[in-house]
């Protein structure tokens, strides 16, 4: 099943846009099957889930984060991730950046811009985007994350793209550590990479409906 799920993803993305695996809510066993299938990047969202069964995963994997982080719950996640792509405010920016710096770490982020989302107000607006100083030494801001409007509306999903599309080509093209564009879930990935996506952050669609 995830190794069939897998590959016809695999298949159906374009070159250069990476499958990050969205894991929480599974067991190990579900992820191992996805290991086994050649999955390498796994995303959790919940600090104390990432940092249980990260001890439990082979070595190479490579951890993102993707939920709300809280500046109390640092420790848990960020010696783990190669990524974290869920910061949503300044004052968490600047406690990973203090942690890095603490640690001899350069923490690679993403910026979560909020989109439409109603029921979420998680996320930087465009503005205090581009206010994010540079110069952060225990940050690299690799580019942006996400979230479209929880809709089947198509048309509301492009819009939320377009957007997060349009702040992303105008920093890369200033800004050369940022590479990154995290859009689209089991819903609405073809729409993302339409749009620019480098990563996309699939739970459903491999794994199936969330066990816990
Ligand atoms: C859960 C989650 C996903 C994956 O959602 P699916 O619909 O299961 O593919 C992607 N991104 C974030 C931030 C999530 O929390």
């Amino acid at each position: 099943m995830v190794a069939t799920a897998l590959e016809s993803l695999r298949a159906a993305l374009p070159s250069g846009v990476e499958l990050v695996a969205v894991s929480k809510f599974h067991p190990v066993s579900r992820l191992m099957e996805a290991y086994n299938a050649g999955q390498r990047i796994f995303a959790e969202s919940r600090p104390q889930e990432l940092a249980s069964k990260v001890p439990l995963m082979p070595q190479d994997v490579q951890w993102h984060f993707i939920g709300h982080l809280q500046t109390n719950k640092l420790k848990l996640v960020l010696p783990y991730v190669s990524l974290v792509q869920s910061v949503d405010s300044f004052h968490l920016l600047q406690a990973i950046n203090a942690w890095g710096i603490s640690n001899g770490r350069v923490v690679d982020v993403l910026l979560e811009l909020h989109l439409g989302a109603e029921e979420t107000k998680q996320g930087f607006t465009e503005d205090e985007i581009r206010a994010v100083p540079a110069g952060l030494s225990g940050v690299r801001i690799r580019g942006l994350m996400g979230m479209a409007t929880n809709t089947d509306d198509m048309a509301v999903v492009e819009k939320d793209f377009e957007r997060i599309e349009r702040l992303f080509l105008e920093l890369k093209a200033t800004n050369l550590s940022i590479t990154e564009l995290s859009i689209g879930m089991s819903g609405d990935w073809p729409v993302a990479v339409r749009h620019h996506a480098t990563m996309v952050r699939i739970g459903t669609d491999i794994f199936g409906p969330r066990e816990y």
